[in-house]
C-alpha cells in the first residue's frame, strides 16, 4: 500500500533572509505482509520449527503404536484423519512470495499456487504416514482448499508418495469450512483413533468459537495423545479468531497493525 505524504513548510533561508517554502512529496510504499516476516521466516529457516514437526510425527507414531499393541477393537478399521496445509505440506512458499510481492491473500493466487503441486511434505510426514498405512490404518485428509483444487492437491500428494491420495480419502471445502460434517462423516466407518493439525478446529468443533483459548486447557490430556499439534505462527485461527476476533481480518493494513499492537500483553 502506497502512501503520498506531503512535508510542508519546509523553511530554506535564502542568503537575502528571504523565506522559501519548498514542498516535498515524497511516497512511502508499506508492505502489508511485513508483519509476516518472522513467522515466514521461523516456518522456512529455523531448525526449532524442523524439530517441532519430527517431535509431532515421533509422537504420533509413539501413539499409534500404542494403540495397534492394545489391540483396540470396535469393529470398525482404524484410521487417522489429517490436515494437509502446514501439517503434511509446507506452502510456506506461498507466504513468502506474498511478502515478496507485497500482496495480500487470495482465493485465486492461493488456488493458482495449489495448482502448481509445488507444495513439498514436512518432516516427518511421508515416515509417518507411510507407516501408518503399513499397519493397515487408514488415513484421511480434511482440508479447507477448495474442491476446485482437490486433483491437483491429489496429485501434489501422489508426487511425493504421500499414501491414500485418491478421491476416496480427500475431503475439500464445499460450503463450509467447519470440518465437523467431515469428520463425523469418516466416524461412521471407522475407527478414528487420532488427528493430526496444525489449527485446532482441525481437531474438534469445541475449538471453534470464541472460547478456543480455555477449551485448549479443557482437552490439555488429549494433546500429544489424540491431537496432534502442529506450528504455524504464519496464519491460522489464532490470528483470525483470537487477534483479529473474526470481524477484523479485512480491515485496511495500518488498522491491522494497531490492532495486533493492542493485543500485546506486556507487563
Ligand atoms: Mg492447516
Amino acid at each position: 500500500m502506497k502512501y503520498t505524504v506531503i512535508l510542508a513548510a519546509l523553511l530554506v533561508l535564502s542568503s537575502c533572509c528571504q523565506q522559501k517554502t519548498v514542498e516535498q512529496e515524497i511516497e512511502i510504499t508499506e508492505n502489508q505482509n511485513e508483519y509476516n516476516l518472522q513467522a515466514v521466516l521461523y516456518q522456512q529457516r529455523a531448525a526449532e520449527n524442523k524439530a517441532l514437526y519430527y517431535q509431532a510425527y515421533n509422537t504420533a507414531k509413539l501413539q499409534l503404536d500404542v494403540v495397534l499393541n492394545s489391540k483396540r477393537i470396535e469393529g470398525k478399521p482404524l484410521a487417522i484423519i489429517t490436515d494437509i496445509d502446514e501439517t503434511v505440506l509446507d506452502n510456506s512458499a506461498y507466504n513468502a512470495q506474498l511478502i515478496l510481492d507485497n500482496t495480500g491473500y487470495s482465493k485465486e493466487s492461493w488456488n493458482a499456487w495449489c495448482r502448481l503441486q509445488k507444495a513439498t511434505p514436512l518432516p516427518g510426514a511421508s515416515e509417518f504416514l507411510n507407516y501408518a498405512a503399513s499397519k493397515n490404518v487408514q488415513v484421511f485428509y480434511i482440508t479447507n482448499r477448495s474442491e476446485v483444487v482437490q486433483d491437483a492437491t491429489l496429485e501434489n500428494l501422489k508426487k511425493f508418495d504421500l499414501p491414500f491420495a485418491d478421491a476416496n480419502h480427500i475431503q475439500c471445502k464445499t460450503n463450509s469450512s467447519t470440518k465437523e460434517p467431515r469428520r463425523l462423516k469418516i466416524h461412521e466407518e471407522y475407527d478414528v483413533i487420532m488427528y493430526l493439525g496444525d489449527n485446532l478446529s482441525d481437531f474438534a468443533q469445541v475449538f471453534e468459537g470464541d472460547k478456543r483459548d480455555l477449551a485448549a486447557d479443557e482437552f490439555n490430556a488429549s494433546f500429544g495423545t489424540q491431537f496432534i499439534v502442529f506450528p504455524n505462527p504464519m496464519y491460522g485461527d489464532w490470528e483470525s479468531k483470537q487477534i483479529f476476533e473474526g470481524a477484523n481480518m479485512g480491515a485496511e493494513p495500518m488498522v491491522k497493525d494497531s490492532i495486533r499492537k493492542a493485543k500485546l500483553l506486556g507487563y
